[in-house]
């Protein structure tokens, strides 16, 4: 069931290409602040369901850190593991050709889980307009998210909250849930500032060294063997455990829902920093906050991806995007920490909230 509130969302759309069995869905949340804004995802499983409360997820996100953008998102449905290159580059290209209609006046695309610079260089081509989607290629003027803004950003939120409790980032231990392109940086980043990173997991497990993991190692063995679990120097523990080892902080950067309320007694993580869309709901995150954990919501804390997106919009370099990547999460975490009575989404919610209400035609806020 899909949720109609104050806001939205405005407009669903549900595609359906029967010659290559492309199903896909856009949900867009709102236009308030401009064209809905959203990256494309590619799961089995995705449902209008997901894809809409990831949509109202951007809709704060771009509100919060202060984008021209509404907020949107959408679904392919297909198993990407399975499929062929070929048999992607149709489904893409078939959904782009049908969000002709809204893009890029009400929608503009981008990369999300298993989708990446690739596939939108198909679907610019296919929509026949580059303003279609962000997270292009350099060969096409883009600024592709494989550059590590999210996880840079990541990185940033983590040093807010760090502060905050006052902890210093060279005293801590680092859990990060997924390798992909947000784990992979964020990783990157507190390593080499002097968090110790004890544990990381992708789809084959998590590996485990109270002593100390090496990120270049990891890197490596990710690289050349595809997946974690190769990694020698650490024990491999089942994926969903990372949730309860006892470090200073965990980083979702993976899976929607992988923190349950049957977690909360055993999670010991002082801070969680939300990489990753939805990783637990908004009662969930009470209960922790509840037992004294500090969390930094999905849409205040991975920013980094859609402020990339808005400097490629914009025709910024690759240095200004980092630049700004840096001094909006900065600022908006602070913000929002300074301003929080005990639930930071409540506080950034507010913020985002009447930033949209200002100037909201359609909404009932
Ligand atoms: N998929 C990213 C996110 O969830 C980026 C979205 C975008 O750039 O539009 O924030």
């Amino acid at each position: 069931m899909i949720d109609f509130d104050e806001i939205g969302p405005e407009k669903i759309l549900e595609v359906y290409h029967p010659k290559s069995g492309m199903r896909g869905f856009v949900v867009i949340d709102s236009l308030a602040l401009g064209p809905g804004k959203g990256g494309i995802r590619m799961t089995p499983s995705v449902s209008i369901e997901e894809v809409s409360r990831l949509a109202r997820a951007m809709t704060w996100k771009c509100s919060l850190a202060g984008l021209p953008f509404g907020g949107a998102k959408s679904g392919i449905i297909a198993d990407d593991k399975t499929i062929s290159k070929k048999e992607k580059k149709e489904l893409i290209e078939e959904f782009s050709k049908a969000l002709r209609i809204v893009c890029p006046s009400q929608y503009i695309a981008a990369p999300d889980m298993n989708i990446a610079e690739q596939e939108m260089e198909w679907f610019a081509k296919a929509n026949g307009n580059k303003k279609s989607c962000t997270g292009k290629p350099k060969k096409m003027g883009g600024l592709p998210h494989e550059l590590g803004s999210t996880g840079f950003g990541i990185y940033h939120a983590a040093l807010v909250a760090l502060k905050y409790k006052k902890m210093n980032v060279k005293d801590i231990t680092v859990a990060i849930e997924g390798f992909g392109n947000v784990g992979w940086f964020a990783a990157k980043y507190l390593s080499e500032h002097g968090a110790k990173l004890v544990a990381v997991s992708d789809s084959s497990g998590v590996v485990y060294n109270k002593k100390g993991l090496n990120f270049k190692e990891l890197a490596k063995v990710k690289k050349l063997k595809g997946k974690l679990a190769e990694y020698k120097d650490g024990a491999i523990i089942p994926s969903r455990d990372i949730i309860g080892l006892d470090v200073d902080v965990l980083i979702t950067a993976a899976i929607p829902d992988l923190i349950l309320s049957s977690d909360v007694d055993n999670i010991k993580a002082k801070i969680i920093v939300e990489g990753s869309n939805i990783p637990m709901t908004h009662e969930t995150e009470e209960l922790l906050a509840e037992k004294g954990v500090l969390i930094i919501p999905d849409f205040v804390a991975n920013a980094g991806g859609v402020i990339s997106s808005y400097a490629e919009y914009k025709g910024f370099s690759e240095k200004k995007m980092f630049k700004i990547v840096e001094e909006k999460i900065t600022k908006n975490t602070s913000l929002v920490l300074k301003n929080n009575k005990g639930c930071v989404r409540c506080s950034a919610l507010k913020i985002a909230r009447e930033r949209v209400r200002k100037v909201c035609k359609v909404c009932k806020l």
